[in-house]
């Protein structure tokens, strides 16, 4: 049970809040990764087994690669027009609600309830369920489901651990604690399908995905002494290579891993805008940088949207790991 601190509701609150609401929709980010998917598919489930009634909003499509998750078939941009005025809508994996897009209706702030674990939430909901040490959204959904003792069945598990997976890279990145490897192997024994999310998130590349890392490859610029590494992606390389841009995903940290760098950047200027993702290796705080100009993430890996040309957003973006000591 997580107790209460200054500005964070407790377990038993939100569980509170959930038994008392009749209807729900899960909200999850722009460009959906498998932790803002995953922790509103693993919670709608348990709510199902409650006798609510749920529903999914993503302003975007579903990931190609993202498709195997349960019930991602309802995922969808419209919403019911006999939603009761007492729908509480649960925002996942978000520091703040506009990172749901601008095809959400406007909703009050009292129906809106906020599960996370960024740095710098900035405690939008009525509730506010953030846990910044845990390493994926999905595994604060987790602290909700186990209160509201619902059985964990092989659908909810895979659900959550390909929010784990998602986030820890495979159980890479720094976030993998004791705890997320104690947690994933109880929910393998509770069926989750970890061979699926290893093949559809980690393994399995779409030829025009590889021949895109290619030229990000070669556009590989370094900067302070090696420290920064950094390439780009436009809509030329995605028409000369068939890929798009979810065959981005993940490819910064390829630049991330390259000798001697600490923190690399992969600008995507696609559609009109930019979105930059950036990784550390964990002396600088990219999270910080991101946040001087407009985004947010963790220590280690973050991002920011910009609009403008690609040289400007390389300068602004420079100019702020600068400030947070590269
Ligand atoms: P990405 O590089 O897209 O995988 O994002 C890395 C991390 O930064 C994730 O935790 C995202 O939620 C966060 N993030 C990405 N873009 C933004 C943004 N525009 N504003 C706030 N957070 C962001
Ligand atoms: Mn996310
Ligand atoms: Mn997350």
């Amino acid at each position: 049970m997580i107790e209460s601190s200054a500005n964070i509701a407790t377990t038993q609150q939100v569980v509170d809040e959930l038994r008392a609401r009749p209807a729900f929709v899960m909200v999850s980010h722009v460009k959906p990764d498998g932790d803002t998917l995953g922790a509103g598919l693993a919670l709608g489930l348990a709510l199902k087994k409650l006798d609510k009634r749920v529903h999914y909003f993503q302003q975007d499509p579903v990931p190609r690669n993202l498709r195997f998750l349960p019930e991602s078939q309802f995922v969808a941009r419209e919403l019911p027009a006999d939603l009761p005025s007492d729908t509480l809508f649960v925002f996942c994996d978000m520091s703040d609600w506009s990172r749901a897009g601008e095809y959400l209706p406007r909703v009050d702030r009292a129906n809106m309830l906020d599960v996370d674990h960024h740095l710098g939430n900035s405690l939008f909901g009525k509730l506010n369920f953030v846990l910044e040490n845990e390493c994926s959204t999905g595994t604060v959904v987790m602290h909700l489901l186990r209160a509201l003792d619902v059985p964990i069945d092989r659908d909810i598990a895979t659900c959550i651990l390909t929010t784990i997976m998602t986030d820890t890279g495979g159980f890479m990145h720094a976030n993998t604690t004791p705890e997320a490897l104690q947690l994933a192997a109880e929910l393998m024994l509770d069926g989750a399908n970890k061979e699926e999310i290893t093949e559809q998130i980690f393994l399995k590349k779409r030829v025009a995905a590889t021949r895109l890392l290619g030229r990000i490859i070669d556009e590989m610029t370094f900067g302070h002494d090696g420290r920064y590494c950094y390439s780009y992606v436009d809509d030329a390389m995605l028409a000369q290579t068939g890929a798009d841009g979810e065959d981005t995903e993940d490819t910064v940290n390829v630049l991330r891993g390259q000798d001697g760098v600490e923190v690399a950047a992969l600008f995507k200027a696609i559609d009109g805008e930019i979105r930059v993702s950036l990784r550390s290796s964990g002396r600088v705080n990219v999270q910080a940088a991101a946040q001087r100009l407009g985004g947010g993430g963790h220590f280690r890996a973050s991002g920011l949207t910009c609009r403008g040309t690609l040289q400007r957003a390389f300068a602004d973006v420079d100019a702020a790991l600068i400030a947070e000591g590269l």
